[in-house]
This record gives C-alpha cells, structure tokens and sequence, in this order.
C-alpha cells in the first residue's frame, strides 16, 4: 500500500512515512493510493470478531505489512486497554431502528480517543524503532487536545504542543488539557478561533525548513492514521446493528466539524461495507450543510455554539473528499485549492452536485434545537445525549426515512459540557475522573493567534534537551 496525496506531487510513500509526514508536504492530504475492497464473504468473517480483532484487520490493511503482525496486535491491544468498556465502542439501542455508538468510553470522554490512543503509540512505536524525534503540534477545538496529549504523555522521545482557543473550549475540557503537569506538556491558549489555530498549524507544517528542523509531526485528522482507526467503528457498529435488526443497510449520523469523522465513514462505504446514508450534522457553524445543498463552499460568519467542538468553519478533511469526487484528479484539486485560497470559496457543477448528493445527507442543527433534542430524549428514553450527538440525532431526526435504520455517533460524554447540559435544567453526575480535575493546578501560556508568536513559543519548547 502507497499513499500519495490530493495535489498529486508527493512521490508514493509507505505507511510509517504518511503518518510521520502528517500534511502532503505539496500542501495537500495523504490518501492511499488505493482503497482496499472487502469481499462480502470477508465481512461476514469480520462480523464475528471482537473491536480489538476487528481493528487489526482493518488496520493491516494499510500498514501492508511495515509493522510486524505481533507488534500491531500489541499496539492495537495496548491502545484499547485504556477503554473503560469492554466493547470498546459499544453500540446503545435508543429506540425502534435507532442507535447511538457510544465513542466516549476513552481516557477523555470523547471519541478522538478512538484515534488518538492508537495514534500516540503508533508514534512511540516509531520513535523507538527509529530513534526519531517526535515533537508533536496540533490545534484543538477542545477534544484533541486533551485526547492528544493523554495519547503521549510520559512516552518516552515525544514532546508535545497543543494551540486552542482561548476561553472558546469548555471547562472540562480545558481543565483535561491544562493540568497535565508534564515537562513534554505545552499548551498554548490563541487570542483567536479554532480556524486560527489550524491555519497557523498549517501554515507552520507548510514551512518544511521549519517542520523539518523541529521535527513537527501532525496529530489533527489532517493525518491519515486518525481516519484510519476511525473506520474501524462503522464496521463495528454496523455488524452490531444488523445482527440485531437483520437489516441490510445502515445509516450513520454523524456529528461534523472538520470532516474527518464523516470521511472516515465515507471510506469504511467505499471498502465494501454496506452503508446506507451518510448524514452531516452540523451546528451552526453549517459550511458543509450549505455545500451539500448547494455545492457552494464558502466559509460563513463564526458562530460559538453549545457544541464547541464542531465550531469549524474551514474543514481539513473535505479536501480528501473531494478527490474522490474529481475522480482522483489532483490537478482538478490543486487548481480548486488555489481557487479556495484566492477566491475564498468553491462551487461544483450541477453534475457533481448530484453526486454530492448521493454520498451524503446533510442537516444544520441550530443551539435551541440542539438543547430541545437533549431535553426530549431525556424525558422519553431517559438517554442523556451531549450537544454533539445531539445535533447528529436531529439530524437523523430529519434525514433518515422510516423504516431504515440508523446509528448516531455519539461523540462525547455528557459530563465534558454541562454548561449545556445545565441550560435544559438536568442534573448530572459527573464520573470521578472528571470531578477529580476541578482541585487541580492548570499550565498554560496565553498567545496571540499569529504564526510569529506561535513560532517563537514552539522554538522554546522543542528546542529543550530530548525528553526523557
Ligand atoms: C472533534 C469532534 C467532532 C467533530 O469531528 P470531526 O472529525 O472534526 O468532524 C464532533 N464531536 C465531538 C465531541 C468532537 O470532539
């Protein structure tokens, strides 16, 4: 398996090397060459299998082989130990034909978990091999943060940098990113939005003097081993789905911000396995809701919403996407690209937007909405939802047509926004892990959002003798 990228000037690289590379280093994103097609017959195998047996299936089959077998059992194994349910993921029956995936059972309560747990010791895993120095740089809108850094905190040669808005995230989550007391630990709070986080990170991984002296390595889903674990749950949950419901196809809801977690189903359709509608949920924040209906996308206005972590406006991982849709032209998306750079936005033809269409769903869920659905299946299931999934559920609410069956990633556990949960008057217990963060001293440095300053704070930590 190669792996190349949407702009078409990255010559094929292996496995280890697209995950060490993070960004195309041409600018664009790294895609396999080739998706791998899974037989029926196959399927019906993997349907038995527990989610550790599952992953590493899945998962083989874009390492192609540059791990050894045992060690990515171990690595699959170690990465979902730190579960606290046995399934991992498991799958919740809300009512008739409706399910939540249930993706916050990880250290953070959030489903970047999933990816992140994997990803930080695929990372030690190649550090040791290597002797690589691993200096890692992200932006968060507040769950990849914290997810990152309980990722690879204490692992020995990785060092880590986390940008995120300043007081734009929630407590909880800023309290699980902020009192890690850990001399590899950085956290920078931007006088900005996420989008200014991520344009800097970009721009700084843009800058290969820059990544290449510091050895910056990407944790965002702009890395492709994030949407590669991710894929691993709709096959999970579909198998789950359909052996209690005998339904052949199933739809997923899910809740979007920077289109990872949506392309990562996108790809688990395009390997064979039998999804129905993939469903965009977003909040305000509706970039991707207004392409999907009109093929035009333009960022809009910024908007903080009750579910933060999908107040994206500029979506990393659309570009992958569209690839696929420009037929894996490169030159198509580079010249789109541009365009986006100058022009500020994009627009499909008619044709294509037809086939936007067929691929995806897609529902803007506004704040009231979002609150009223939490208080409703509150009352009725006594299912307490957080905003994220919330929004994914009005959107299935809206998209899915009677008689089909669908499953809403939930992507994160109540507790981390209870200012939300606050405002439609539930009370909630909080799990021990969380209450045990409010004693706790926070460790933070407030920044401008300009790349400058970012740098300049960047060049201090990584230049540090080598974590121990
Ligand atoms: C990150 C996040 C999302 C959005 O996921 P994307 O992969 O960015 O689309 C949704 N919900 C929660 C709770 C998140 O942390």
């Amino acid at each position: 398996m190669r792996y190349i990228s949407t702009r078409g000037n990255v010559s094929e690289i292996g496995f280890i090397d697209a995950v060490m590379m993070g960004l195309a280093n041409d600018g664009g994103l790294l895609i396999p060459e080739k998706i791998p097609q899974i037989p029926a017959e196959r399927l019906e195998a993997l349907s038995h299998m527990s989610y550790q047996e599952l992953a590493f299936e899945i998962i083989s089959y874009y390492v192609d082989g540059e791990i050894p077998e045992q060690e990515l059992k171990e690595l699959i194994e170690k990465s979902y130990g730190t579960f606290r349910h046995p399934e991992v993921t498991p799958v919740q029956k809300v009512k008739d034909n409706m399910y939540v995936l249930e993706l916050f059972h990880g250290p953070t309560f959030a489903f970047k978990d999933v990816a992140l747990q994997f990803l930080g010791n695929l990372y030690s895993y190649i550090a040791k091999k290597t002797g690589e120095t691993i200096n890692i740089l992200g932006a968060t809108s507040g769950d990849t943060g914290a997810s990152a850094i309980e990722g690879v905190r204490g692992k020995e040669g990785i060092r880590i940098c986390i940008l995120h808005p300043h007081g734009k995230v929630s407590k909880v989550q800023e309290l699980q990113m902020t009192t890690v007391d850990d001399e590899s630990v950085l956290n920078l709070a931007i006088e900005g939005t996420f989008d200014d986080g991520q344009r800097i990170i970009k721009e700084l991984f843009a800058d290969l003097d820059f990544k290449n002296k510091y050895h910056l390595r990407a944790i965002n889903s702009i890395n492709f081993a994030r949407i590669l674990a991710q894929t691993v749950y709709y096959f999970y949950a579909y198998f789950q789905v359909t052996k209690e419901t005998g339904a052949k196809t199933v739809n997923f809801s899910v809740p979007t911000g920077n289109f990872g977690d949506i392309f990562a189903g996108y790809l688990a359709k395009r390997m064979g396995l039998p999804v129905g509608k993939l469903i965009v949920a977003t909040n305000e924040n509706n970039i991707l809701e207004r392409f999907i209906q009109d093929g035009v996308y333009q960022p809009g206005e910024f908007h903080s919403t009750f579910s933060p972590s999908m107040d994206i406006q500029v979506a990393s991982n659309f570009e992958r996407y569209l690839y696929y849709l420009l037929d894996e032209n490169s030159k198509e998306v580079s010249a789109l690209m541009d365009t986006f750079k100058s022009q500020g936005k994009i627009e499909v033809s008619e044709e294509l937007l037809r086939q936007v269409k067929e691929d995806f769903a897609a529902y803007g869920v506004l704040g009231e909405e979002c609150l009223q659905t939490i208080k409703k299946y509150h009352a009725e299931t006594s299912y307490l939802l957080d905003p994220h999934t919330s929004c994914g559920v009005a959107a299935y609410e809206h998209c899915n047509d009677p008689g089909e069956v669908c499953v809403t990633l939930a992507t994160a556990h109540p507790a981390k926004f209870n200012e939300s949960i606050e405002r439609c008057e539930i009370q909630q217990t909080y799990p021990e892990q969380i209450s045990d963060l409010f004693d706790k001293p926070q460790y933070q440095e407030v920044v401008e959002a300009t790349n400058d300053d970012v740098a300049r704070k960047l060049e201090s930590h990584f230049a540090k003798e080598k974590a121990i």
